[in-house]
């Protein structure tokens, strides 16, 4: 039996059945089990900020593993602790404290727990957004598809249209616990609120007591070109949720606290075995040093800007805006369904998410070489005539 034929036969149905089987990586490059080689502009959903098999991470969670791979929080261990010390250096606030845990959607669930220790229980959340799929995670996530299934789901929750700052002046008030926003939304289709959007978050949240949390799952630790994609708006959250590319695809979740937030948790109210474990945040602390070492938040923001102008050239009518920040984007399709695009850009060597039914999220490695993207441009204009012609594959 093929893996095709041995998947649903072993795996329940929740992912639908993917069409690829992928078996080696290098850089932006990854290869399937038929020897067709990609560029990877999706990176394991924005995860693999040093692209594939980058030595740095290989080096040091050998290094690690070999030392000491696990000691659970009954003990300490350096490199958790060493990790911590940088995101608080990275938010730039002495008062900065950290949690971690293993994903994105256990970094919000921990967030939602704290928020219930300011006394109060109502959140607002913005429509599309997504937090993660657990109980808690899964009531902050404002799409139907998704959460539906799955009431009652824990939370008095408001849901406001994303970047209307008048809605949500609207929906918080004394007894609001928290705002929770995406700076950018990411599974909700890469969309950036307007100018002041976030500035209006916080000064709403602040005037009533309400916390204002980030979800920096997809647009964190230098996917947009600064550490915190918050930090192009000049505003300070109380706590900031962080996982995808923390640890370049070792698995690894934060949450980080900022000024009265940053002691909400007290002893035993929270933890989680694995959270902060040597290997992992060996991982994390080799992409922050990558990051710096190789100047890597402004080759986000270069290495976007090409992106961006090379998909727009390549696509001609058909993409009427490559939206996004850095290396978190989705084009815009025009009289192309998504699916049908994905599918031809897989067949042209280029591997890309079709994030909604109108548009293509690329969020490649922050390491992505021009040449990559020169690639991928070119598979997008072959691509278009496949799709155009109704000849897709
Ligand atoms: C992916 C994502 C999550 C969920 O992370 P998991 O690791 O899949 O649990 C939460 N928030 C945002 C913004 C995300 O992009």
């Amino acid at each position: 039996m093929n893996w095709q034929q041995r998947w649903p036969a072993a795996m329940m149905s929740n992912y639908g059945a993917p069409q690829v089987m992928l078996t080696r990586g290098k850089g932006s490059r990854v290869w399937d089990i038929d020897g067709n080689e990609y560029v990877d502009l999706i990176a394991g959903i924005a995860v693999n900020a040093l692209g594939h098999g980058d030595p740095r991470i290989t080096d040091a969670i050998t290094d690690q593993l070999n030392t000491l791979g696990h000691v659970s929080n009954l003990y300490a261990s350096e490199p958790g602790l060493k990790l911590a010390e940088k995101l608080v250096e990275l938010t730039g606030n002495t008062s900065t404290r950290v949690f971690f845990c293993n994903s994105g959607a256990e970094a919000n669930e921990a967030a939602f727990k704290m928020t219930r220790l300011t006394g109060r229980t109502k959140v607002v959340v913005a429509e599309g957004s997504f937090h993660g799929r657990t109980m808690g995670s899964l009531a902050l996530t404002a799409q139907a598809g998704k959460a539906d299934p799955f009431r009652p789901l824990p939370g008095e929750v408001t849901v406001v249209p994303f970047g209307d700052a008048q809605a949500l002046e609207q929906a918080v008030d004394s007894s609001t616990a928290a705002v929770f926003l995406e700076p950018i939304q990411g599974e909700g289709g890469v969309i950036v609120p307007p100018p002041g959007f976030l500035q209006a978050a916080r000064r709403i949240t602040s005037a009533l007591g309400a916390l204002l949390v980030l979800d920096e799952v997809q647009s964190g630790i230098g996917r947009t070109g600064k550490w915190f994609a918050y930090q192009w708006d000049d505003v300070t959250p109380d706590v900031i949720t962080l996982a995808k590319g923390l640890a370049g695809g070792i698995p690894i979740g934060a949450v980080i606290g900022i000024g009265d937030a940053a002691s909400l948790f007290q002893p035993g109210m929270h933890g989680s075995t694995f959270g902060g474990n040597p290997i992992s945040a060996r991982a994390a602390l080799a992409v922050i040093g990558a990051i710096e070492d190789d100047d890597l938040l402004n080759r986000a923001v270069t290495a976007g800007e090409k992106l961006a102008a090379s998909v727009m050239q390549a696509a001609g009518d058909a993409v009427t805006e490559v939206r996004g920040k850095g290396l978190l984007r989705a084009a815009a399709l025009n009289g192309v369904a998504s699916a049908d695009m994905e599918r031809a850009l897989r067949a042209n060597g280029v591997l890309a998410n079709p994030v909604s039914p109108t548009a293509i999220r690329m969020a490649p490695a922050l390491t992505i070489a021009d040449a990559d993207i020169a690639d991928a441009a070119e598979a997008w204009s072959k691509s278009l005539q496949t799709v155009m012609n109704g000849t897709s594959t």
